[in-house]
């Protein structure tokens, strides 16, 4: 039993009653890292190193709480007390440690961990000010720091600390914990974030600039630093290996703390690289295991049988190509090392395909992960199967026993029971608690398909959390949303591929139709949400178009009482939790072959969202769950995109002279667009790029999608059918649990004990 009062009288002598929010945050902090103190951390001989740039892992008070098995008991003394616990954590700040679905994969994945009682801890880079917060400014996307870290917080300094060599200076690293408690376990695994003490955060000036060659004050102040020119690139590759030099010191001391030999460091421990970002560990381990006397050849075989990684894009741009002159630059050390494992590499297969060092003398991080790793996955079935079939064919015919598929998941203690309590606590009513742990009980909701009253529960909590949503976009932004509306979200980083412009067509073509005097059975309001890299310019205007279209049809009386735009800012696992309960649509509608999995789509599934989405990435795998009717799929397939590309079969020119699609594309540089505060640049950059290049196909797939969301809305009249819909969305959801994930991931690559 927890006896908060007593708990605050010891810390602060007063009452609950008498506190304020913020007393209350940090009598909660201390309450929970207390808590979570007492509980051992599990000395298996063996534990995974989840390393990873990004961890998003949202805020830590309500999840911990869930966790730590007293969040019930803590709320209801607050409440008596007649405190909020909403309020309490509007105190807490958000870190920003991660940028999108890779970073919240992490999370999800650290927590699943920890609830499956397994050894594994997560391993990065303590960013001070993350990735960057976003504002709206004149319409625009503006940068500046994302401050998180405040005196109290889930930090927890560590004595550990080690050197990390550079070119011409050596670094002393600091590492700080943060507690990662398995739900209702009475043990914990931890999230170890290294830092530099010398970084100085008042080395910023405007926005997010700062000085690129000073190492010692810039160090971890960012999570992807703007990479556009050489001295961000070189900056990112000092980030990367301080992140994987002290991983890879932090796991041997770990082994030989627990009996290593070293030569037996596979049985210690195992290294999931994280998509590409921390690929230098593998030199890196050989380098720190010759020097502790190791033969290079014994230590390439260690290496080799407990490296493993997963991949997370067939984007080329995403998949990191560092040449060897700014490797030669930073770590001069690890670059024989990355030679001679090139050599090897060549002597099984010399081609540029599968070459570690291509003919430009470019390192290809991906090539030396595959080559040198037991095991290579993607992270949803139509990933995995365009990596064996296309993208990474020539290392899939080289080494197939490698390549396996780990469909992603989510963790439902985040996404389920914090973020919809009302939807949960009605859940565990009707089927018991046994899906908490075991997803796949969720299956017995099927049962109630057609049961009046549990669609009328649905009804209600929807409604609650659209209420809910709509007071928070009104205290956070000032803009009031209509809850009675169909909520349509799009909420996801900004990029070409995810194709937000392409909804943002659909709403212009919603918006000329409304003028035509078509008017809606129901009001639409359609939410967009995500950031987009600083050098990124299409994606900087395609929140511009976003942002002015808004505020046309604001400000027009005949559009405003049926159709609104709001544009979320700085998205991220906060305002995530408040939206997608709240949504009745959600839109995944990447071009097929992009997006490798999704998660965002499997957290409105969970929340009784209906999808509108193309056959990719986990969507197919959602599609296939939950059967044609219970889902909107449109567009092309993956096999006709990968056709187009490699025929360059598509023009876009030829689709925007349909007279369905020409108003739409011209719209966007019309007078109505540009007397609102477009500015013409942009305007003009961006219909230019859609009629001339496309590169992401979306007008091919734009007058399906139009169709399809239309009858889409239509469907959403009939109520009762609706519900059933989103009953069996629900229902078939417990695949999409990142603990069935990280079960077949230590099934299949990491084997540890339980
Ligand atoms: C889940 C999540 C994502 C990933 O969304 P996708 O739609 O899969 O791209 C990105 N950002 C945040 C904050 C998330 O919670």
């Amino acid at each position: 039993m927890i006896n908060l009062q007593n708990f605050v009288q010891a810390m602060y002598a007063k009452r609950i009653e008498d506190c304020s929010d913020q007393e209350l945050y940090y009598a909660l902090l201390a309450l929970s890292k207390h808590r979570s103190e007492a509980q051992y951390t599990n000395e298996q001989k063996k534990k995974v190193y989840y390393i990873s740039a990004e961890f998003l892992i949202g805020k830590l008070l309500s999840n911990n709480l869930i966790n730590l098995g007293i969040y019930d008991e803590v709320k209801t003394q607050l409440v008596a007390a007649g405190k909020d616990l909403l309020a309490i954590e509007d105190v807490e700040l958000e870190p920003s440690l991660g940028n999108g679905g890779l970073g919240r994969l992490a999370a999800c994945f650290l927590d699943s961990i920890a609830s499956l009682g397994l050894n594994g801890d997560g391993v990065g880079l303590n960013y001070h000010f993350g990735l960057f917060r976003q504002l709206f400014r004149f319409h625009q996307q503006a940068a500046v720091p994302n401050e998180w870290i405040t005196p109290r917080s889930w930090l927890t300094e560590s004595p550990i600390s080690y050197k990390v060599p550079f070119a011409n200076f050596t670094l002393t690293s600091k590492l700080y914990d943060i507690d990662v408690p398995g739900y209702k376990m009475e043990r914990k695994n931890r999230l170890r974030l290294f830092d530099l003490g010398s970084v100085d955060d008042n080395i910023i000036d405007d926005g997010i600039d700062f000085d690129k060659e000073d190492i010692f004050r810039n160090l971890t102040l960012f999570l992807y630093p703007d990479d556009s020119n050489d001295q961000g690139k070189i900056l990112r590759i000092f980030q990367q290996y301080f992140m994987v030099s002290n991983a890879a010191q932090l796991l041997i001391d770990e082994a030989i703390a627990k009996g290593s030999n070293l030569h037996d460091l596979a049985e210690y421990a195992v290294v999931q690289i994280n998509d590409t970002h921390p690929s230098l560990i593998i030199p890196e381990l050989i380098r720190l295991l010759e020097l502790r006397g190791i033969s290079f050849d014994e230590a390439v075989d260690i290496v080799k049988s407990m490296t493993a990684y997963t991949n997370h894009t067939i984007l080329a741009e995403a998949l990191e190509k560092w040449p060897l002159d700014f490797l030669n630059r930073v770590v001069p050390h690890l670059v024989p090392f990355i030679e001679e494992l090139d050599r090897r590499a060549k002597a099984v297969r010399d081609d540029e395909s599968v070459n570690i060092i291509d003919s430009h003398g470019r390192v290809h991080m991906a090539h030396m992960d595959i080559h040198y790793g037991y095991s290579i996955n993607g992270v949803a079935a139509l990933h995995t199967e365009i990596l064996k079939s296309s993208e990474l064919k020539p290392f899939y015919d080289l080494y197939p026993e490698k390549f396996n598929n780990k469909t992603n998941g989510i963790t439902f203690r985040r996404w389920l029971m914090h973020a919809n309590p009302r939807l949960s606590a009605y859940l565990d009513k009707l089927i018991g608690h046994d899906y908490h742990h075991d997803a796949s009980k969720l299956e017995q909701l099927l049962e109630f398909k057609n049961d009046k009253d549990f669609k009328n529960h649905l009804e209600e909590i929807k409604q609650h959390n659209k209420r809910k949503l709509q007071r928070h976009i009104l205290k956070n932004q000032g803009v009031e949303v209509n809850p009675e509306s169909i909520f349509d979200v799009q909420i996801k980083r900004l990029h070409e591929y995810k194709r937000q412009q392409m909804n943002v067509l659909y709403v212009i073509h919603k918006y000329l139709d409304i003028k035509a005097g078509n008017i809606p059975a129901r009001p639409l309001t359609v939410f967009f949400g995500g950031k987009a890299a600083p050098a990124y310019t299409i994606a900087q205007d395609i929140i511009h178009l976003i942002l002015v279209l808004s505020q046309v049809i604001k400000n027009d009386p005949e559009v405003s009482p049926h159709l609104q735009v709001v544009m979320i800012e700085n998205y991220n696992v906060t305002e995530a939790s408040f939206i997608i309960p709240a949504a009745d649509i959600s839109e995944q509608i990447s071009l097929a072959s992009k997006e490798a999995s999704g998660t965002g789509n499997m957290k409105f599934m969970l929340n009784g969202a209906l999808t509108i989405g193309t056959d990719d990435g986990a969507n197919v795998e959602i599609h296939e769950l939950v059967g044609d009717e219970n889902i909107y799929i449109f567009g092309e397939d993956s096999q006709t995109v990968i056709d187009h590309y490699a025929n360059c079969s598509y023009h876009p020119y030829s689709f925007y002279e349909r007279e369905g699609i020409r108003p739409l594309i011209d719209f966007i540089t019309s007078d109505v667009i540009r007397n609102a505060g477009g500015i013409d640049e942009r305007l003009w950059r961006l219909q230019d790029n859609l009629k001339h290049n496309d590169h992401f196909m979306t007008l091919l797939d734009l007058e399906d999608y139009i169709v399809t969301k239309e009858r889409m809305l239509a469907d959403y009249e009939d109520r009762d059918s609706w519900l059933e819909k989103v009953v069996v969305n629900i229902a078939k959801a417990g695949f999409f649990s990142s603990d069935r994930t990280i079960e077949q991931y230590n099934e299949d690559i990491w084997h540890l004990e339980k």
